[in-house]
């Protein structure tokens, strides 16, 4: 019987707790009740996110040639954020209840109310409402905006009223203070995306590289945004991370740079795992200020087709913005056709944990075979094997009559390589079961056999069919199954 695939939205649920009960994501603090949309990774998820990171790195850095990396500090001069446009416009206009005291963003209160329009078979209401919304937000008339959820109706789920604030714009960047004493402190922010690290940074790794345009400098690290509502697990966290590469080309080859960028995105999340039918291109309707280009990558999660990867042509933007404002030149002297210029920016952006989450939506798999007294559930997560928190558990059949010591003495071999486990606790079935919980891709097990003439089975997650193979095969045979040179291979 074919692996049974959920796809409805409390399929979510089931998975927020398999992640928690076997140790990918918990809730920040929870002793403390947890934090809102903040989330910290347990011992498989810690191994899944690294190896997610890895993978993108070295994607970027090692099969490119002109892509190098970078690791920025979080905390930038404030004028980074006035130049990139944030302190003046990284905002959402949120509204309040004033009978429940819920907080809510007042464009999704109208898209919410314009969707069920649509479903009511109303779509040329629904189509004016969002006119009308988009007219209100673009002129900063913030009251025709609370104008529209009154004339609607929209009450508030909670307190069922129709008891509103006004609305107002809602600054997304966390600010903190930097100095020892609190009158000469200055306002910091906590970077909201890790882009403008790389922005900064342009001429210092150009020069010191001898870097020629075209070339990208890719960074991974956290990104703060203090979200209005935060839903859907680690979909929109508030402290999250970016995997982020800035691509800098020569004015007039953006275009092509961009649609390069954008397949070499797209190839790269179904090399990890990601089916074909689960992902999709999604053009932004409405261009940012910075933009000439830009695309969603969208994965289908059990809540729908929503973004995990943005790609855009910011043209030169940030680097020109920078310019103005540090008065220093950011200026390339493109030796080719013997001219300086500002570059323009083709920028890839994922979140890591988005992918993360995509790759446990997909890989969550509950299968049923057999029937009548054969039948058998089990639940297994189908992640690629590069990407698995352990590679290999080695199991001795039984304990005694050195079963135990032979299969310490393969883990030890094989730890060196890669993430390898020793399990001797309980029946076999029960020690397979643990390891298809977390996704381990191989189990090698020590039989009475293996003392015999040195072989051992070797149980494959997915299929559960096991081979024999000898002890002196099993790091390169299961090193390379393990490898993300698998993945690499095939993005060339
Ligand atoms: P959204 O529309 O979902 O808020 P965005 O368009 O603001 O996302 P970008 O600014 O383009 O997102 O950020 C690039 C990537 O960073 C996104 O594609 C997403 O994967 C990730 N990201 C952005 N905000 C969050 C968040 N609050 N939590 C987790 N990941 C995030």
């Amino acid at each position: 019987m074919e692996p049974k695939k959920q796809d409805t939205a409390s399929a979510l649920k089931d998975i927020i707790s398999h992640a928690k009960e076997y140790g990918f994501v918990f809730p920040s603090s929870e002793i403390y009740d947890g934090l809102q949309a903040v989330y910290d990774y347990g011992q498989n998820g810690v191994e899944l996110k690294n190896n997610l990171k890895n993978v993108w790195y070295k994607a970027m850095t090692m099969l490119n040639d002109n892509v190098v990396g970078l690791d920025a500090a979080i905390f930038m001069h404030p004028l980074t954020w006035k130049a990139s446009g944030h302190v003046d416009s990284f905002n959402d206009p949120m509204i309040d209840n004033k009978d429940s005291k819920k907080r809510y963003r007042a464009d999704t209160l109208l898209e919410e109310r314009a969707a069920a329009l649509e479903d009511e078979g109303k779509a040329t209401e629904a189509k004016a409402l969002m006119q009308a919304m988009a007219k209100g937000l673009d002129a900063g008339d913030l009251e025709a905006v609370r104008q529209l959820i009154i004339d609607q109706n929209i009450k508030c789920p909670v307190s069922g009223t129709a008891n509103w604030t006004e609305v107002r714009q809602f600054n997304l960047m966390f600010s903190t203070q930097v100095g020892a004493v609190s009158e000469d402190a200055s306002l910091i922010y906590l970077r909201p995306e890790t882009a403008q690290g790389i922005f900064v940074n342009f001429l210092n790794v150009q020069k010191t590289g001898r870097m020629k345009v075209p070339f990208g400098i890719a960074q991974i690290g956290k990104a703060f945004r203090n979200e209005i509502v935060a839903r859907n697990f680690i979909f929109r966290m508030r402290e999250f991370e970016q995997m982020e590469m800035q691509f800098f080309v020569r004015p007039g080859t953006e275009m092509e740079w961009y649609n390069t960028w954008k397949e070499t995105r797209m190839k790269f999340h179904q090399a990890i795992g990601l089916p074909a039918d689960s992902l999709k291109f999604h053009d932004h309707d409405k261009l940012a200020h910075y933009a000439n280009a830009a695309v969603d990558i969208e994965y289908k999660f059990p809540f729908g087709f929503k973004e995990m990867e943005g790609i855009h042509s910011r043209t030169d933007f940030d680097l020109k913005a920078h310019q103005e404002l540090s008065k220093k030149k950011q200026q390339y002297f493109d030796p080719e056709i013997n001219q300086n210029y500002i570059p323009y920016v083709v920028e890839t952006s994922v979140g890591a944990d988005r992918l993360f989450l995509a790759i446990l939506c997909n890989a969550y798999t509950e299968e049923t075979t057999g029937e009548g007294e054969t039948l058998k559930q089990r639940v297994y997560l189908n992640i690629h094997p590069a990407l698995a928190p352990t590679k290999v558990a080695v199991l001795p059949l039984v304990k005694k009559d050195g079963l135990a010591e032979k299969a310490q003495e393969i883990t030890n071999q094989l730890k060196f390589a890669f993430n390898t486990t020793y399990d001797d606790g309980g029946a076999i079935g029960k020690r397979y079961t643990r390891q298809d919980l977390i996704g381990t891709p191989y189990c090698v097990v020590v039989d009475y056999q293996t003392m015999e003439d040195q072989t051992v089975t070797v149980r494959d997650r997915n299929t559960m069919t096991q081979e024999r193979i000898s002890i002196a095969d099993l790091k390169e045979k299961l090193g390379y199954a393990v490898s993300m040179e698998r993945i690499f291979e095939k993005l060339v």
